[in-house]
């Protein structure tokens, strides 16, 4: 039950487009792929994304806080407390959260594989039966954004979200022109990545009613969580906090300041399963429904959040889709891009192309 190793690949994952929100584009995706294997021989995986905009982590950093700092606590002490490992892990460095969530995933597979089980198990058992993927659609001109709209209905998507952010008058013109390109049972939903100040947030939603957005995420700054809360409470739209709100602690203070009526987790702010797990039962028990998001990760992290969001009833959605983003993943999604399906298979329950890994390195380090 002792672990024995653990390997650290820093890997370039190609984006098959593109991909363009309101603070960043990106071409490709600095993942870092993270190894952990026992003295029994199981091995379990995990990774971080980060967003240096939202959690001050740079791919190098956080490298570093894993090979350098975390990784050596965990060599030669059992893999099945993680709870232990946070602990630990909070006290030796502060923040930080990808670089803890890439070896929080890895303790979780490792366990569930140890176990036989899949991940979910650990994680209370199944609540959902499959988890519907939305469309995730870039910041573009109205008419492609549209087009890729009604692309996405015809595929089968029940929901599209479209990244905003830009001008009042622009981002009315996208709302307008997707809805109107969208089949009539699809969902819509707005991502405005803190685009807007309140004020503009408020006209928007006023003047976009009648395409029925079903919810607006982060319309505001990260810097202001009293800005949040007055788009909350000047609207019935309903709105959704995102990059200011990482932990536990941000999750009681949207509770305690009523900043948003939905709240968006990802294990790369949380820290990982640990925290995302406390966040969404916090979220039920305050009346806040949650999704589980994403930065664009490969199948590794997509799954631990899927496995987390099949898992609990107060996740009511995701936004899933990096493995639908990347041209090479380093193993195969179960599923379609329209929606993941979770096997019974033990851990992530995906064999991981370690020669693929490899391949996409641009780093490696060992700590045993
Ligand atoms: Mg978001």
């Amino acid at each position: 039950m002792q672990i024995k190793q653990i390997t650290v690949y820093g890997v370039r994952l190609p984006l098959k487009q593109p991909f363009k929100i309101a603070y960043d584009t990106y071409e490709d995706i600095e993942s870092i792929l993270v190894r952990i294997e026992s003295t029994s021989g199981d091995v379990g995986w995990g990774e971080a994304v980060v967003d240096q905009h939202v959690s001050g982590e740079t791919w190098q950093s956080a490298r570093q806080i894993i090979a350098r700092e975390l990784a050596p606590l965990l060599i030669g002490r059992s893999f099945d407390s993680i709870g232990a490992f946070h602990k630990t892990a909070e006290t030796r460095i502060r923040h930080s959260p990808s670089a803890k969530a890439a070896l929080d995933i890895a303790l979780h597979d490792l366990l569930a594989r140890h176990c036989k089980v899949p991940l979910y198990a650990l994680l209370g058992g199944r609540y959902h039966a499959r988890l519907e993927v939305p469309s995730v659609i870039s910041m573009l001109e109205p008419e492609e954004m549209a087009r890729q709209a009604r692309d996405a209905c015809a595929r089968g998507h029940t929901s599209v979200k479209i990244k905003l952010g830009d001008t009042s008058e622009m981002d009315i013109e996208r709302i307008a022109r997707v809805r109107e390109a969208m089949m009539p049972g699809v969902a819509l939903r707005v991502d405005a990545n803190q685009g807007w100040s309140a004020k503009q947030a408020l006209h928007i939603i006023r003047q976009t009613v009648s395409y029925r957005v079903d919810w607006f995420e982060q319309p505001v700054s990260i810097e202001s969580l009293d800005a949040l809360s007055q788009v909350t409470r000047a609207t019935e739209a309903v709105i959704m906090a995102d990059e200011p709100i990482h932990g536990v602690r941000d999750m009681l203070e949207v509770v305690r300041r009523q900043a948003a009526d939905m709240v968006n987790i990802k294990l790369m702010k949380s820290g990982g399963l640990h925290a995302a797990r406390i966040m969404a039962e916090v979220g039920c028990a305050a009346g806040i429904p949650c999704q589980i998001g994403s930065m664009v990760e490969s199948s590794v992290a997509t799954l631990a959040g899927a496995h987390l969001a099949i898992a609990h009833g107060n996740i009511v959605a995701n936004d899933l889709v990096g493995p639908a983003m990347i041209s090479h993943d380093v193993a195969d999604m179960p599923g379609s891009d329209t929606h993941i399906e979770l096997s019974d298979a033990p851990g992530l329950g995906i064999w991981i192309d370690e020669e693929r890994v490899r391949a996409l390195s641009t780093f490696e380090d060992r700590i045993d």
